[in-house]
Protein backbone atom coordinates (compact mmCIF):
# COMPACT_ATOMS: atom_id res chain seq x y z
CA UNK A 1 0.00 0.00 0.00
CA UNK A 2 1.07 3.62 -0.36
CA UNK A 3 2.60 5.70 2.49
CA UNK A 4 -0.08 7.64 4.83
CA UNK A 5 0.77 11.52 4.84
CA UNK A 6 0.56 14.00 6.90
CA UNK A 7 0.87 17.05 6.20
CA UNK A 8 1.34 19.78 8.33
CA UNK A 9 1.41 24.08 8.12
CA UNK A 10 2.25 25.50 11.13
CA UNK A 11 1.29 29.30 10.03
CA UNK A 12 4.07 32.07 10.25
CA UNK A 13 6.95 29.34 11.47
CA UNK A 14 10.11 31.11 11.26
CA UNK A 15 12.67 28.43 10.33
CA UNK A 16 15.34 30.26 12.21
CA UNK A 17 13.21 30.02 15.18
CA UNK A 18 13.56 26.13 15.35
CA UNK A 19 16.84 24.30 17.05
CA UNK A 20 16.81 22.79 13.56
CA UNK A 21 16.83 25.59 12.02
CA UNK A 22 19.86 27.25 13.78
CA UNK A 23 18.05 28.61 16.92
CA UNK A 24 20.27 28.71 19.70
CA UNK A 25 17.46 27.73 22.00
CA UNK A 26 15.20 24.30 21.60
CA UNK A 27 11.96 25.14 22.71
CA UNK A 28 9.69 23.43 20.29
CA UNK A 29 11.40 19.97 21.35
CA UNK A 30 8.51 18.42 19.24
CA UNK A 31 9.16 19.71 15.94
CA UNK A 32 12.82 19.14 15.97
CA UNK A 33 12.25 15.62 17.13
CA UNK A 34 10.92 15.28 13.37
CA UNK A 35 13.31 17.27 11.95
CA UNK A 36 16.38 15.39 13.62
CA UNK A 37 15.29 11.95 12.89
CA UNK A 38 14.10 12.73 9.53
CA UNK A 39 15.06 14.73 6.62
CA UNK A 40 15.30 18.17 7.29
CA UNK A 41 15.88 21.29 5.20
CA UNK A 42 17.59 24.15 6.28
CA UNK A 43 17.52 26.82 3.05
CA UNK A 44 13.88 26.13 1.91
CA UNK A 45 11.79 29.70 1.11
CA UNK A 46 7.92 30.26 0.65
CA UNK A 47 7.17 31.94 -3.11
CA UNK A 48 5.89 35.31 -1.14
CA UNK A 49 4.06 36.22 1.77
CA UNK A 50 1.70 36.30 3.40
CA UNK A 51 -0.69 33.56 3.75
CA UNK A 52 -2.57 34.14 0.47
CA UNK A 53 0.70 34.78 -1.27
CA UNK A 54 2.14 31.30 -0.58
CA UNK A 55 -0.68 29.02 -0.28
CA UNK A 56 -1.23 28.80 -3.78
CA UNK A 57 2.77 27.71 -4.86
CA UNK A 58 2.35 24.71 -2.07
CA UNK A 59 -0.97 23.45 -2.99
CA UNK A 60 -0.24 23.32 -6.96
CA UNK A 61 3.80 23.85 -7.46
CA UNK A 62 2.87 27.36 -9.43
CA UNK A 63 3.92 30.94 -8.90
CA UNK A 64 1.84 33.34 -6.81
CA UNK A 65 1.46 35.81 -9.86
CA UNK A 66 0.44 33.30 -12.24
CA UNK A 67 -3.24 32.37 -12.88
CA UNK A 68 -4.45 36.29 -12.76
CA UNK A 69 -2.58 36.11 -9.80
CA UNK A 70 -3.71 34.79 -6.01
CA UNK A 71 -6.59 37.07 -4.91
CA UNK A 72 -9.05 33.99 -5.63
CA UNK A 73 -6.80 31.33 -3.56
CA UNK A 74 -6.19 28.46 -6.05
CA UNK A 75 -9.40 29.11 -8.30
CA UNK A 76 -8.31 29.01 -11.97
CA UNK A 77 -4.98 27.09 -10.66
CA UNK A 78 -3.96 23.79 -12.24
CA UNK A 79 -4.83 20.61 -9.98
CA UNK A 80 -3.39 20.90 -6.18
CA UNK A 81 -2.14 18.28 -5.04
CA UNK A 82 -4.87 17.11 -2.90
CA UNK A 83 -6.42 16.11 -6.14
CA UNK A 84 -3.60 14.80 -7.82
CA UNK A 85 -3.26 12.26 -4.49
CA UNK A 86 -7.49 11.50 -4.70
CA UNK A 87 -7.25 10.60 -8.09
CA UNK A 88 -4.66 8.10 -7.70
CA UNK A 89 -6.88 6.47 -4.90
CA UNK A 90 -5.81 8.39 -1.55
CA UNK A 91 -8.57 9.12 0.54
CA UNK A 92 -8.12 12.70 1.74
CA UNK A 93 -8.83 14.80 4.58
CA UNK A 94 -7.72 18.72 5.21
CA UNK A 95 -8.89 20.99 8.36
CA UNK A 96 -7.84 24.73 7.78
CA UNK A 97 -8.03 28.09 10.25
CA UNK A 98 -7.15 30.48 8.22
CA UNK A 99 -9.78 32.28 5.60
CA UNK A 100 -7.13 32.82 2.98
CA UNK A 101 -6.84 28.93 2.83
CA UNK A 102 -10.28 28.27 2.81
CA UNK A 103 -12.88 26.07 0.91
CA UNK A 104 -14.01 29.86 0.10
CA UNK A 105 -10.93 30.52 -1.96
CA UNK A 106 -11.00 26.75 -3.76
CA UNK A 107 -8.57 24.70 -1.07
CA UNK A 108 -11.00 22.10 -1.05
CA UNK A 109 -10.19 21.06 -3.74
CA UNK A 110 -9.49 17.12 -4.10
CA UNK A 111 -10.70 16.56 -0.38
CA UNK A 112 -13.38 13.96 0.58
CA UNK A 113 -13.34 16.00 3.72
CA UNK A 114 -12.67 19.68 4.44
CA UNK A 115 -13.49 21.40 6.97
CA UNK A 116 -13.06 25.23 7.22
CA UNK A 117 -11.95 25.79 11.24
CA UNK A 118 -11.92 29.65 10.09
CA UNK A 119 -12.01 33.08 12.27
CA UNK A 120 -15.87 34.08 11.68
CA UNK A 121 -14.43 37.78 12.19
CA UNK A 122 -12.08 37.56 9.64
CA UNK A 123 -14.44 35.74 7.37
CA UNK A 124 -17.59 38.98 8.06
CA UNK A 125 -14.93 41.43 7.64
CA UNK A 126 -13.32 40.17 4.18
CA UNK A 127 -16.51 39.73 2.62
CA UNK A 128 -17.60 43.14 3.57
CA UNK A 129 -14.58 44.81 1.72
CA UNK A 130 -14.36 42.48 -1.35
CA UNK A 131 -18.40 41.90 -2.12
CA UNK A 132 -20.46 45.02 -0.32
CA UNK A 133 -18.05 48.11 0.24
CA UNK A 134 -17.62 49.35 -3.57
CA UNK A 135 -21.72 48.78 -4.16
CA UNK A 136 -22.48 50.76 -0.41
CA UNK A 137 -19.58 53.03 -1.68
CA UNK A 138 -21.92 53.83 -5.36
CA UNK A 139 -25.06 54.21 -3.55
CA UNK A 140 -23.89 56.20 -0.58
CA UNK A 141 -22.48 58.76 -3.40
CA UNK A 142 -25.48 58.25 -5.64
CA UNK A 143 -24.29 56.69 -8.57
CA UNK A 144 -27.16 53.76 -8.15
CA UNK A 145 -30.57 53.92 -7.03
CA UNK A 146 -32.48 52.28 -3.88
CA UNK A 147 -33.38 49.66 -6.67
CA UNK A 148 -30.48 49.12 -7.90
CA UNK A 149 -28.56 48.49 -4.64
CA UNK A 150 -31.59 46.30 -2.83
CA UNK A 151 -30.85 43.86 -6.44
CA UNK A 152 -27.26 43.66 -5.62
CA UNK A 153 -26.82 43.18 -1.70
CA UNK A 154 -30.12 41.11 -1.91
CA UNK A 155 -27.86 38.54 -4.48
CA UNK A 156 -24.36 39.15 -2.95
CA UNK A 157 -25.09 39.29 1.18
CA UNK A 158 -27.56 36.34 0.53
CA UNK A 159 -25.25 34.11 -0.86
CA UNK A 160 -22.80 35.31 1.57
CA UNK A 161 -25.32 34.28 4.69
CA UNK A 162 -25.68 30.61 2.38
CA UNK A 163 -22.09 30.11 2.86
CA UNK A 164 -21.90 31.18 6.62
CA UNK A 165 -24.43 28.59 7.64
CA UNK A 166 -22.11 25.98 5.11
CA UNK A 167 -19.44 26.99 7.04
CA UNK A 168 -20.52 26.81 10.68
CA UNK A 169 -23.13 23.70 9.90
CA UNK A 170 -19.63 21.75 8.83
CA UNK A 171 -17.71 23.12 12.06
CA UNK A 172 -21.01 21.91 14.08
CA UNK A 173 -20.85 18.62 12.82
CA UNK A 174 -17.26 17.92 13.98
CA UNK A 175 -18.57 18.59 17.36
CA UNK A 176 -15.93 21.75 17.73
CA UNK A 177 -16.81 23.05 21.24
CA UNK A 178 -16.31 27.14 20.63
CA UNK A 179 -18.07 28.48 23.05
CA UNK A 180 -16.74 32.36 21.96
CA UNK A 181 -17.62 31.79 18.49
CA UNK A 182 -21.11 30.75 19.64
CA UNK A 183 -22.09 28.84 16.64
CA UNK A 184 -25.73 27.86 17.66
CA UNK A 185 -26.32 31.38 18.63
CA UNK A 186 -24.99 32.54 15.15
CA UNK A 187 -26.76 29.90 13.32
CA UNK A 188 -30.20 31.53 14.16
CA UNK A 189 -28.87 35.00 13.93
CA UNK A 190 -28.46 34.47 10.15
CA UNK A 191 -31.56 32.51 9.38
CA UNK A 192 -33.14 36.13 11.08
CA UNK A 193 -30.91 37.66 8.88
CA UNK A 194 -32.07 35.75 5.87
CA UNK A 195 -35.77 36.60 6.36
CA UNK A 196 -34.95 40.46 7.06
CA UNK A 197 -32.85 40.11 3.64
CA UNK A 198 -35.82 38.93 1.82
CA UNK A 199 -38.85 41.12 3.35
CA UNK A 200 -36.68 44.66 3.91
CA UNK A 201 -33.66 44.31 1.79
CA UNK A 202 -33.53 48.15 2.49
CA UNK A 203 -33.15 47.47 6.01
CA UNK A 204 -29.56 45.32 5.48
CA UNK A 205 -28.59 47.68 3.26
CA UNK A 206 -28.75 50.81 6.06
CA UNK A 207 -26.71 48.29 8.58
CA UNK A 208 -24.16 47.65 6.16
CA UNK A 209 -23.84 51.46 5.64
CA UNK A 210 -23.79 52.41 9.10
CA UNK A 211 -21.73 49.44 10.26
CA UNK A 212 -19.38 48.75 7.40
CA UNK A 213 -16.87 46.16 8.17
CA UNK A 214 -18.60 45.78 11.99
CA UNK A 215 -21.98 44.88 10.43
CA UNK A 216 -21.74 41.07 11.62
CA UNK A 217 -21.91 42.38 14.82
CA UNK A 218 -26.49 43.31 14.43
CA UNK A 219 -27.00 40.28 11.99
CA UNK A 220 -29.78 38.92 13.46
CA UNK A 221 -30.90 42.52 14.34
CA UNK A 222 -33.10 44.34 11.44
CA UNK A 223 -32.05 47.57 12.78
CA UNK A 224 -28.73 49.30 14.53
CA UNK A 225 -30.43 49.30 18.17
CA UNK A 226 -28.74 51.75 20.78
CA UNK A 227 -27.01 48.65 22.56
CA UNK A 228 -24.75 47.38 19.46
CA UNK A 229 -23.32 50.58 19.13
CA UNK A 230 -22.43 51.01 22.53
CA UNK A 231 -21.27 47.21 21.83
CA UNK A 232 -19.21 48.23 19.32
CA UNK A 233 -18.01 51.61 21.32
CA UNK A 234 -17.26 49.52 24.33
CA UNK A 235 -15.10 46.77 22.50
CA UNK A 236 -12.95 49.96 20.95
CA UNK A 237 -12.19 51.13 24.08
CA UNK A 238 -11.24 48.16 26.04
CA UNK A 239 -8.76 46.87 22.75
CA UNK A 240 -7.21 50.65 22.79
CA UNK A 241 -6.75 50.60 26.51
CA UNK A 242 -5.82 46.94 27.01
CA UNK A 243 -3.40 47.06 23.75
CA UNK A 244 -1.29 49.57 24.59
CA UNK A 245 1.62 48.23 26.12
CA UNK A 246 1.10 44.77 25.18
CA UNK A 247 -1.22 42.74 22.40
CA UNK A 248 -3.59 40.91 24.93
CA UNK A 249 -7.03 40.94 23.19
CA UNK A 250 -7.60 40.59 19.22
CA UNK A 251 -10.87 40.97 17.11
CA UNK A 252 -9.56 37.95 15.63
CA UNK A 253 -11.57 34.64 17.19
CA UNK A 254 -9.11 31.62 16.09
CA UNK A 255 -9.34 28.19 16.43
CA UNK A 256 -6.61 27.20 18.60
CA UNK A 257 -4.69 23.96 17.77
CA UNK A 258 -6.47 22.09 20.29
CA UNK A 259 -9.70 22.21 18.68
CA UNK A 260 -8.01 21.50 15.29
CA UNK A 261 -6.62 18.13 16.90
CA UNK A 262 -9.57 17.16 17.95
CA UNK A 263 -11.25 17.34 14.67
CA UNK A 264 -8.12 15.45 13.38
CA UNK A 265 -8.78 12.85 15.98
CA UNK A 266 -12.49 12.66 15.25
CA UNK A 267 -11.44 12.11 11.20
CA UNK A 268 -8.28 9.84 12.05
CA UNK A 269 -10.55 6.91 14.06
CA UNK A 270 -12.82 6.92 10.76
CA UNK A 271 -9.90 6.26 8.05
CA UNK A 272 -10.08 3.46 6.16
CA UNK A 273 -6.89 1.17 7.02
CA UNK A 274 -7.40 -0.60 3.60
CA UNK A 275 -6.58 2.36 1.66
CA UNK A 276 -3.93 5.20 2.12
CA UNK A 277 -5.00 8.22 3.25
CA UNK A 278 -3.44 12.10 2.89
CA UNK A 279 -4.20 14.43 6.13
CA UNK A 280 -3.81 18.19 5.84
CA UNK A 281 -3.63 20.43 9.15
CA UNK A 282 -2.96 23.70 9.51
CA UNK A 283 -2.30 25.86 12.77
CA UNK A 284 -2.79 29.15 13.35
CA UNK A 285 -1.79 29.83 16.66
CA UNK A 286 1.59 31.24 16.38
CA UNK A 287 0.48 33.80 13.48
CA UNK A 288 -1.30 35.13 16.26
CA UNK A 289 1.59 35.40 18.75
CA UNK A 290 1.09 38.98 19.98
CA UNK A 291 -2.49 38.19 21.48
CA UNK A 292 -2.67 36.44 24.34
CA UNK A 293 -6.17 36.04 25.02
CA UNK A 294 -7.74 34.31 21.84
CA UNK A 295 -5.79 31.57 22.32
CA UNK A 296 -6.36 30.72 25.86
CA UNK A 297 -8.56 27.78 26.89
CA UNK A 298 -7.92 26.67 30.88
CA UNK A 299 -5.41 23.99 29.35
CA UNK A 300 -3.17 26.62 28.00
CA UNK A 301 -3.81 28.90 31.18
CA UNK A 302 -2.43 26.20 33.33
CA UNK A 303 0.53 25.51 30.89
CA UNK A 304 1.72 29.04 30.67
CA UNK A 305 3.43 29.86 34.11
CA UNK A 306 5.56 26.67 32.82
CA UNK A 307 5.55 28.08 29.21
CA UNK A 308 7.01 31.38 30.58
CA UNK A 309 9.45 30.07 33.11
CA UNK A 310 10.93 27.80 30.20
CA UNK A 311 10.87 30.50 27.74
CA UNK A 312 12.78 32.65 30.45
CA UNK A 313 15.43 30.43 31.20
CA UNK A 314 16.20 29.36 28.21
CA UNK A 315 16.49 32.74 26.61
CA UNK A 316 16.18 35.28 28.81
CA UNK A 317 13.55 38.76 28.04
CA UNK A 318 16.46 40.37 25.72
CA UNK A 319 16.78 40.02 22.35
CA UNK A 320 12.35 40.44 21.51
CA UNK A 321 10.55 37.85 20.70
CA UNK A 322 9.74 36.36 23.66
CA UNK A 323 5.90 36.64 23.00
CA UNK A 324 6.95 33.96 19.79
CA UNK A 325 8.78 31.48 21.51
CA UNK A 326 6.23 31.37 23.92
CA UNK A 327 3.54 30.90 21.34
CA UNK A 328 6.07 28.30 19.62
CA UNK A 329 6.27 26.38 22.77
CA UNK A 330 2.09 25.82 22.92
CA UNK A 331 2.18 25.22 19.52
CA UNK A 332 4.51 22.43 19.97
CA UNK A 333 2.60 20.89 22.76
CA UNK A 334 0.11 20.52 19.67
CA UNK A 335 2.26 18.78 17.15
CA UNK A 336 3.10 16.80 20.58
CA UNK A 337 -0.97 15.80 20.88
CA UNK A 338 -1.11 14.97 17.13
CA UNK A 339 1.61 12.35 17.14
CA UNK A 340 0.06 10.69 20.40
CA UNK A 341 -3.24 10.45 18.01
CA UNK A 342 -1.26 9.46 15.00
CA UNK A 343 0.29 6.46 16.96
CA UNK A 344 -3.08 5.64 18.44
CA UNK A 345 -5.28 5.68 15.30
CA UNK A 346 -3.19 5.11 12.89
CA UNK A 347 -0.50 2.39 11.24
CA UNK A 348 2.57 4.27 11.69
CA UNK A 349 4.63 2.11 10.56
CA UNK A 350 3.12 3.64 7.46
CA UNK A 351 2.91 6.77 7.21
CA UNK A 352 4.99 10.10 6.83
CA UNK A 353 4.84 13.53 8.61
CA UNK A 354 5.70 16.39 6.50
CA UNK A 355 5.99 19.78 8.15
CA UNK A 356 6.26 23.52 6.76
CA UNK A 357 5.29 27.01 7.39
CA UNK A 358 3.62 29.19 4.92
CA UNK A 359 5.87 32.14 5.62
CA UNK A 360 7.36 33.66 8.61
CA UNK A 361 6.75 37.23 10.27
CA UNK A 362 8.18 40.16 12.33
CA UNK A 363 9.36 38.64 15.72
CA UNK A 364 12.55 39.11 17.51
CA UNK A 365 15.95 39.37 15.77
CA UNK A 366 16.91 40.27 12.91
CA UNK A 367 16.41 44.01 14.03
CA UNK A 368 16.67 46.01 10.82
CA UNK A 369 15.65 48.87 9.61
CA UNK A 370 12.17 48.66 7.86
CA UNK A 371 12.12 48.63 4.03
CA UNK A 372 10.20 50.63 2.21
CA UNK A 373 6.38 49.70 1.21
CA UNK A 374 6.45 45.85 -0.04
CA UNK A 375 9.67 45.15 -0.11
CA UNK A 376 10.31 44.14 3.65
CA UNK A 377 8.07 40.82 3.08
CA UNK A 378 11.17 39.31 1.15
CA UNK A 379 13.55 39.62 4.19
CA UNK A 380 14.82 35.85 5.44
CA UNK A 381 12.54 36.24 8.33
CA UNK A 382 9.16 36.25 6.13
CA UNK A 383 10.72 34.06 3.63
CA UNK A 384 13.10 31.11 5.15
CA UNK A 385 10.73 28.22 6.00
CA UNK A 386 11.24 25.20 7.81
CA UNK A 387 10.67 21.92 5.68
CA UNK A 388 11.45 18.20 7.12
CA UNK A 389 10.19 14.44 5.82
CA UNK A 390 10.04 11.95 8.83
CA UNK A 391 8.75 8.55 8.60
CA UNK A 392 8.80 5.14 6.46
CA UNK A 393 11.55 5.08 3.97
CA UNK A 394 13.17 8.36 4.89
CA UNK A 395 16.69 8.56 6.72
CA UNK A 396 17.72 11.07 9.07
CA UNK A 397 19.66 13.63 7.04
CA UNK A 398 20.13 17.48 7.17
CA UNK A 399 20.24 18.88 3.14
CA UNK A 400 21.21 22.60 3.27
CA UNK A 401 20.30 22.77 -0.48
CA UNK A 402 18.29 25.68 -2.02
CA UNK A 403 14.64 24.65 -2.01
CA UNK A 404 11.14 26.56 -3.03
CA UNK A 405 7.97 25.91 -1.77
CA UNK A 406 7.43 24.84 -5.28
CA UNK A 407 8.98 21.51 -5.27
CA UNK A 408 6.87 20.37 -2.31
CA UNK A 409 3.79 19.80 -3.93
CA UNK A 410 6.31 17.24 -6.83
CA UNK A 411 7.99 16.15 -3.65
CA UNK A 412 5.07 14.65 -1.71
CA UNK A 413 3.89 12.92 -5.37
CA UNK A 414 7.04 11.50 -5.73
CA UNK A 415 7.25 10.05 -2.51
CA UNK A 416 3.80 8.42 -2.77
CA UNK A 417 4.59 6.94 -6.67
CA UNK A 418 2.76 9.40 -8.11
CA UNK A 419 3.50 10.79 -11.68
CA UNK A 420 4.05 14.90 -11.62
CA UNK A 421 2.05 16.49 -13.66
CA UNK A 422 3.70 18.86 -16.50
CA UNK A 423 1.71 22.04 -14.91
CA UNK A 424 4.28 21.86 -11.72
CA UNK A 425 6.83 23.67 -12.05
CA UNK A 426 9.61 22.07 -9.06
CA UNK A 427 11.45 19.53 -8.76
CA UNK A 428 11.04 16.80 -5.89
CA UNK A 429 13.52 17.09 -3.27
CA UNK A 430 14.36 13.95 -3.36
CA UNK A 431 16.55 14.51 -6.54
CA UNK A 432 19.95 13.86 -6.70
CA UNK A 433 21.82 16.87 -5.77
CA UNK A 434 22.85 17.51 -9.79
CA UNK A 435 19.49 19.29 -10.62
CA UNK A 436 20.24 21.65 -7.59
CA UNK A 437 19.04 24.74 -7.97
CA UNK A 438 20.78 28.04 -7.72
CA UNK A 439 18.09 30.55 -6.95
CA UNK A 440 14.47 31.03 -5.64
CA UNK A 441 11.94 33.70 -6.53
CA UNK A 442 9.54 34.99 -4.25
CA UNK A 443 7.02 37.34 -5.82
CA UNK A 444 4.42 39.75 -4.18
CA UNK A 445 1.74 41.65 -6.31
CA UNK A 446 1.36 44.57 -3.61
CA UNK A 447 -1.35 45.60 -0.73
CA UNK A 448 -4.87 44.67 -1.89
CA UNK A 449 -6.05 42.88 -4.72
CA UNK A 450 -3.48 41.26 -7.22
CA UNK A 451 -3.93 43.71 -9.79
CA UNK A 452 -0.54 43.73 -11.63
CA UNK A 453 -1.33 45.48 -14.80
CA UNK A 454 -2.32 48.38 -12.79
CA UNK A 455 -0.18 48.54 -9.79
CA UNK A 456 3.42 47.91 -9.04
CA UNK A 457 4.41 43.92 -8.20
CA UNK A 458 7.47 43.05 -6.96
CA UNK A 459 9.72 40.19 -7.44
CA UNK A 460 12.83 39.23 -4.78
CA UNK A 461 15.34 36.48 -5.99
CA UNK A 462 17.59 34.63 -3.67
CA UNK A 463 21.06 32.57 -4.33
CA UNK A 464 22.85 31.24 -1.57
CA UNK A 465 25.24 34.36 -2.39
CA UNK A 466 22.88 37.19 -2.95
CA UNK A 467 19.45 38.62 -3.12
CA UNK A 468 18.08 41.29 -5.26
CA UNK A 469 14.38 42.85 -4.99
CA UNK A 470 12.79 44.71 -8.09
CA UNK A 471 9.78 46.68 -8.41
CA UNK A 472 7.91 46.79 -11.23
CA UNK A 473 6.05 49.70 -12.95
CA UNK A 474 4.58 49.03 -16.01
CA UNK A 475 6.16 46.18 -16.42
CA UNK A 476 9.55 47.59 -16.70
CA UNK A 477 11.79 46.37 -13.54
CA UNK A 478 14.22 48.36 -11.75
CA UNK A 479 16.73 47.44 -8.93
CA UNK A 480 15.84 48.04 -5.14
CA UNK A 481 17.89 46.07 -3.04
CA UNK A 482 20.88 44.01 -3.04
CA UNK A 483 22.31 41.93 -0.08
CA UNK A 484 25.14 39.58 0.35
CA UNK A 485 24.12 36.92 1.83
CA UNK A 486 27.72 35.35 3.36
CA UNK A 487 28.80 38.41 4.80
CA UNK A 488 25.41 39.98 5.83
CA UNK A 489 23.18 37.27 6.86
CA UNK A 490 20.78 39.56 8.38
CA UNK A 491 20.77 41.43 5.46
CA UNK A 492 21.27 45.21 6.93
CA UNK A 493 23.52 46.34 4.01
CA UNK A 494 21.72 47.47 0.90
CA UNK A 495 24.15 47.31 -1.91
CA UNK A 496 22.40 48.73 -4.86
CA UNK A 497 24.86 52.03 -5.16
CA UNK A 498 27.73 49.47 -5.22
CA UNK A 499 28.82 47.78 -8.04
CA UNK A 500 29.54 44.81 -6.42
CA UNK A 501 28.19 41.33 -7.43
CA UNK A 502 27.60 42.57 -10.67
CA UNK A 503 28.12 39.06 -12.95
CA UNK A 504 24.79 37.72 -9.96
CA UNK A 505 23.13 41.27 -10.53
CA UNK A 506 23.14 41.06 -14.57
CA UNK A 507 21.68 37.17 -14.27
CA UNK A 508 19.14 38.01 -11.82
CA UNK A 509 18.08 41.52 -13.81
CA UNK A 510 17.33 39.37 -17.04
CA UNK A 511 15.46 36.26 -14.83
CA UNK A 512 13.77 39.09 -13.88
CA UNK A 513 12.92 40.54 -17.07
CA UNK A 514 11.85 37.02 -18.48
CA UNK A 515 9.63 36.74 -15.40
CA UNK A 516 8.17 39.86 -16.21
CA UNK A 517 8.02 39.27 -20.05
CA UNK A 518 6.18 36.35 -19.43
CA UNK A 519 3.47 37.95 -16.72
CA UNK A 520 2.67 40.58 -19.57
CA UNK A 521 1.75 38.21 -22.12
CA UNK A 522 -0.65 36.46 -19.71
CA UNK A 523 -2.43 39.71 -18.55
CA UNK A 524 -3.18 40.85 -21.74
ZN1 LIG B 1 0.02 32.49 6.92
Amino acid sequence: MQKNIIFVIVDALRADRLESGGYYHNLALNINKIAESGLNFTDCHSTGCPTSVAFPSIWTSTMPLDYGGYANGVYGRPNMLSEELQSHGYQTFGITTGHPSSSQNGYDRGFDTFVDLIDMYQWFRSKYITNFKDDIDSWTSNSISDDDICKKISTSYGSMLVDTIKIISNINKYNVCNKRNNINKLHKALINEQNTLEINTMQIVCKLKQLKSNFSVAIGNPTVTKWIKVKIAYKKVLRFYLNRKIAFISNRKLNSGKVVNNVAKNILRGVNKERPFFMYIHYFDLHEYKFLIPQMSFKRLAHLPGDIFKAYKARGLKGGGFLYDLALINVDRHILELRNNINKNVDISNTLIVLTSDHGTYAGPPFRPKASSFEHLFFDNFTHVPLMINGIGIAAKTSHKLISHLDLAPSILDVSDIPISDNMQGTPVFDCEKGERDYVISESGGSGQCNISKKPFYISIRSKKIRCTYIINNFIPIEREVYDLYSDPDESINLIDTNYFMEWRNRFKSITKRRVKRLHKTSL
